[in-house]
């Protein structure tokens, strides 16, 4: 039940919070789904990035591999193949060799136009021998010579049957041996020799020869064109820079079962994407071509990262925020709770005197006690409701001040041990008719600045403190202290005590611990504020110590506020012949014990 008045209490509160959780929630889940979103969109711009830049190179060095090709076999002029010129071809290969060592083998095929299969003859040139004397010299250079065999014929033969199409005017590619006595394939590139010349053709295309050569992807169509294909792409990649997963190259060669690196950028990471030549290009099939971001942490979602960080970070915030709204909502709940408390419980505590001291002089006023005595007690009692009545209001006015600021502390040099006496002094009166034992302890004169006043009713409420709630024992002890810096007044009682969770609130204006109800009743909550309030002003604090039912220790303490305070201590001890320690007191105790009335 109590549960659900807690609720219905504070139902705009816990709205309130459900709605920004709710809210927050919302956000950082919207925020996560659209930074996935971008982080999957920039992954696949990142791929697309790398395989365009992969296409590109692929096919860059494709038009570079065939366009060399043509180059390489233009150099030997077609007509020296069509009038099967021997020593020209001669002549022309031994060029061809110096200006294109990439090239393994030259080949020149003849056959007659239509019947290849039949007339197919191939030409090996073979290099000179620099070093034989025989070797034939043309323009005083060594001449190769071609050399005809039926091994690499009827293997040039394979290979150019495994073109398909060949009836287009091109280079074709062929991989394939170029021995049949070693299986392993070979770059093979042709280029076919027509009837006519080029410009005469018109529709017939006779083919009756053909140019041809192998190479290895390793130094074709240049030693270092892997290496300077790679360079040229790694330039364009850098002014592309800021986009991410700049592509790293790699370009690798599939020699058997093992794979070794031609070209890379260095550094590079694996690659992520590979590819080769179209199997229809019929050209380096074992030569793949890889890109990899560049820089992996751009590929990869750090950012991603960073963002769901932040927005988690955002929403720990947003939650600290509710969690300190929500305690200091509650807090302000709780002091207006505390004070509609207070105003029930003031009217009761200002009543209660009222009617007494009505009473008790409507009794003397109506002239019907006569008795001397009684008219004493009657006044005594009336005079004791009026004080309490008194405090209470100077309680009350002293808090109004306090909480809007206006009280001024006036803080003059004096006796604090005189002044915490003669204060006992006012209240022993009242307390010892009623049966209270009050001891003090003060030691030699401390001298220090305070405000007389304050410092009253904080100790005076104190004291009203200790005899409410001292219970059957009546015995409070009131000691002042001293050490290098502060002095403690120190108020003891010995009666209900407070539990240690209420200690905490004590000193809050309005508050009342739930015990002290049923113990004293009455009680509006304000003495210890006060008390507190006093504390501070003066540069000190009060606290507490206390078990239930074992009574409860209040101290204040007060910094020492004068410059020649030494010396005075001094004096004093000296007086008492001990000059060691300040701390050893002149004891002015007394005590005074009074017979409980009933
Ligand atoms: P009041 O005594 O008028 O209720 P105070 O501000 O003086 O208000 O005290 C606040 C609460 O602290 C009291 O209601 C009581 O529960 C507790 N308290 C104060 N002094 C003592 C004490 N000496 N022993 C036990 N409880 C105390």
């Amino acid at each position: 039940m109590s549960r659900w008045r807690n609720f219905q209490k504070h139902r705009y509160l816990i709205a309130a919070t459900g709605t920004i959780l709710v809210a927050t929630f919302a956000l950082v889940l919207t925020q996560y789904r659209s930074v996935r979103q971008a982080e999957r969109q920039a992954h696949a711009i990142l791929q697309a990035n790398l395989d365009l830049s992969l296409l590109a190179l692929v096919s860059e060095a494709k038009r570079d591999m065939v366009e060399r090709a043509d180059h390489i076999t233009h150099s030997i002029y077609q007509r020296l193949v069509r009038e099967r010129d021997l020593p020209g071809l001669q002549r022309a290969f031994t060029r061809a060799t110096r200006r294109f060592p990439e090239v393994r083998n030259f080949y020149v095929v003849f056959f007659e136009g239509g019947r290849e299969d039949e007339t197919w003859r191939v030409l090996r040139y073979i290099p000179p021998d620099a070093r034989d004397p025989r070797t034939p010299t043309y323009l005083g250079a060594p001449l190769g010579s071609l050399l005809e065999e039926a091994d690499s014929s009827e293997a040039l033969r394979r290979a150019w049957l495994s073109v398909r199409n060949r009836a287009e005017i091109a280079t074709y590619t062929a991989y394939a041996p170029i021995s049949l006595a070693d299986a392993r394939p070979r770059q093979i590139f042709f280029h076919p020799v027509y009837e006519s010349a080029s410009m005469e053709r018109q529709s017939d295309l006779n083919r009756v020869g053909l140019v041809a050569f192998s190479a290895e992807a390793e130094a074709y169509p240049a030693p270092d064109y892997l290496r300077t294909l790679v360079n040229r792409f790694e330039g364009l990649a850098a002014e592309s820079s800021g986009s991410p997963g700049k592509p790293a190259y790699q370009v690798s060669i599939r020699d058997g079962a093992a794979t070794r690196v031609l070209a890379a950028t260095a550094g590079a990471p694996p690659p992520l994407r590979l590819r080769g030549f179209e199997p229809a290009d019929r050209l380096f099939p074992n030569l793949s071509f890889g890109v990899a971001p560049r820089d992996p942490a751009a590929a990869d979602a750090s950012y991603t990262r960073l963002n769901i960080l932040l927005g988690l970070g955002a929403a720990g915030f947003t939650l600290i925020g509710l969690i300190l709204t929500w305690r200091a909502t509650r807090r302000e709940m709780r002091v207006a709770q505390l004070k509609s408390d207070f105003l029930a419980s003031i009217s009761h505590e200002l009543k209660t005197p009222l009617t007494a001291i009505r009473a008790f002089g409507d009794l003397i006023y109506s002239g019907r006690i006569r008795d001397s005595a009684r008219v004493r007690e009657y006044g005594g009692l009336i005079k004791a409701e009026s004080d309490r009545l008194t405090a209470l209001i100077n309680n009350i006015l002293e808090l109004s001040r306090l909480e809007r600021g206006v009280r001024r502390y006036r803080l003059e040099e004096g006796f604090l041990c005189e002044a915490v006496e003669a204060t006992v002094e006012v209240f022993r009166h009242s307390a010892e008719a009623d049966g209270y034992t009050i001891e003090v302890e003060a030691p030699s004169p401390i001298r220090t600045r305070f405000d007389e006043s304050a410092l009253r009713q904080a100790l005076l409420n104190l004291l009203s403190n200790a005899a409410k709630y001292s219970g059957a024992s009546q015995r409070i002890e009131v000691a002042v202290k001293r050490d290098e810096s502060e002095a403690t007044i120190e108020v003891r009682d010995f009666g209900i005590g407070i539990p240690k969770p209420e200690q905490r609130h004590i000193f809050a204006a309005f508050h009342r611990a739930s015990q002290s109800e049923a113990q004293a009743g009455s009680g509006a909550g304000l003495g210890l504020a006060i008390v507190r309030e006093v504390a501070r002003a003066h540069g000190g604090e009060v606290s507490v110590e206390s078990e239930p039912g074992a009574g409860a220790t209040f101290r204040v303490r007060l910094p020492l506020l004068l410059a020649g305070e030494e010396q005075v201590t001094q004096t004093v001890s000296e007086e008492n012949g001990n000059g060691k320690h300040p701390g050893d007191r002149r004891r002015t105790q007394r005590r005074h014990r009074f017979a409980r009335q009933s």
